[in-house]
């Protein structure tokens, strides 16, 4: 059996995010982190599978580039429905990359239409009359309107897509998803009529997303953002392009030590990394001292510790000591010298016997996935909603990790993550 969904995400973190919900379905899941290399082994091919790009904010071109040559590896390894994944909250430019990515994959998939929803109820993300609300706010007045890269400055998303794309945009209202998912179906097929390829699709709840996904399951590529792939499985399953034969995801017995490395800055992280050290031996970097003297104080403490007890390494801190930090540093050069630290330190933690790895941050964990040469991960079950445990070789051996964005989980997740994974 091959590729019964490919998807494309435009960043790491909602790759997890998407893959996370997937593996609900208990079906094998993969996580290719960047093209994979032409050439390489592509090692076993899932139903599903995801490429993580790091393409929302790139130059369009490049974005367009990358995802094409997803797109063609997902192909060439069977796939012919495809999921282009970006933000809930939509997080383009007038210039794109939602718009003239998924343009240059419908082209490429000989698509005439496809449909953007990036409602995701659960969490507070909903579409009406083609308006994108966060919680009761409107995408223009939440504090997406301030994001430093992709300021959001309208909610409605045929507006903020016409200018992204060639092809006429429309929208499906909530009025149509509510009549089922028939109905939806001939909405969409007026709007082909009339020349519209680009359909907005309006979702309040996840009983709308169950109607979207139903009527869409036949287009060649749908985009939106994680929760309309949420019924997906089941219904590839029910259309019996995902069978028994598919097999069934086992997480492999991960034997070794953990540690939890964290240089995510966000609030969640701050009360998790506080809740944490109560329990757990812990070390705190401080980028102005590794700026000057490197990771060898942290690296010593490392050689300390028993690689089975609970322990954490952090660059964590409160917005103020981070300021000082990038005023003497500049945010990029500060931003680095933690992401490198951390790296290393998950090389030295692997080569001292650990084997077991929760990490917080979206950066930091592409730098600890970068340095641990990891580029496939099977992915687990969830620990909380949009982090599963995932699982990779790293030279012949097995290795289990948790890669948590900012703000996602409850003030207890490192805990809970080894709980977890223990019960697994
Ligand atoms: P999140 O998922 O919360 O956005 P990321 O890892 O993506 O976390 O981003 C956090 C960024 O902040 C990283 O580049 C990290 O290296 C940097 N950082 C972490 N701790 C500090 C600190 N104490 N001072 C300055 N920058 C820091």
């Amino acid at each position: 059996m091959g590729i019964a969904l490919g998807a494309i995400a435009d960043d790491f973190t909602g790759a997890t995010d998407l893959a996370g919900l997937l593996a609900r379905s208990g079906y094998p899941v993969s996580l290719r982190i960047g093209l994979p290399r032409e050439g390489e082994d592509a090692g076993e091919i899932s139903p599903f599978e995801i490429i993580a790009l790091k393409c929302r904010t790139t130059a369009v071109e490049s974005a367009v580039s990358e995802t094409r040559q997803a797109l063609a590896w997902l192909r060439a390894h069977g796939a012919d429905r495809i999921y282009w994944k970006y933000c809930s909250t939509f997080d383009s430019t007038q210039k794109g990359n939602i718009g003239p990515v998924a343009e240059a994959l419908m082209a490429d998939l000989g698509a005439t239409q496809t449909i953007y929803c990036p409602a995701f109820p659960e969490n507070g993300r909903a579409i009406f009359m083609g308006h994108l609300f966060v919680g009761e706010q409107p995408l223009d007045e939440s504090p997406m309107k301030d994001h430093p890269l992709t300021p959001m400055r309208d909610s409605s998303l045929v507006r903020l897509l016409a200018p992204q794309v060639k092809g006429k945009v429309g929208l499906a209202n909530r009025l149509v998803v509510a009549r089922g998912f028939a109905a939806l179906k001939a909405r969409l097929a007026a709007l082909q009529a009339e020349g519209t390829s680009h359909v907005i699709v309006d979702a309040v709840a996840d009983e709308d997303l169950a109607v979207i996904a139903e009527a869409v399951l036949d287009l060649p590529l749908i985009t939106g953002g994680s929760a309309l792939a949420m019924p997906l499985p089941r219904l590839l399953a029910a259309a019996g392009r995902l069978t028994a034969e598919n097999g069934e995801f086992s997480a492999p017995r991960v034997a070794g030590g953990q540690i939890v490395l964290s240089g995510s800055c966000s609030a969640m992280t701050r009360k998790q990394v506080a809740s944490y050290s109560e329990s757990a031996a812990s070390f705190r970097l401080d980028p102005l001292r590794l700026s000057s003297e490197g990771i060898a104080e942290a690296s010593a403490w490392l050689k300390t510790q028993a690689p089975d007890a609970p322990k954490l390494i952090y660059a964590t801190a409160e917005p103020e000591d981070v300021r000082r930090a990038q005023e003497v540093l500049g945010v990029q050069q500060a931003g680095e010298v933690v992401e490198q630290a951390l790296a290393a330190l998950a090389r030295e933690a692997f080569d001292l016997g650990i084997r077991r790895f929760v990490v917080a941050g979206g950066e930091t964990a592409g730098a600890v996935t970068s340095a641990l040469g990891v580029h496939r991960l099977s992915v687990g079950r969830e620990i909380a909603p949009g982090v599963p445990w995932t699982f990779a070789q790293i030279d012949g051996e097995a290795v289990a990790m948790a890669l948590k964005s900012g703000n996602f989980g409850a003030e207890t997740f490192f805990g809970d993550a080894f709980r977890h994974l223990e019960g697994a």
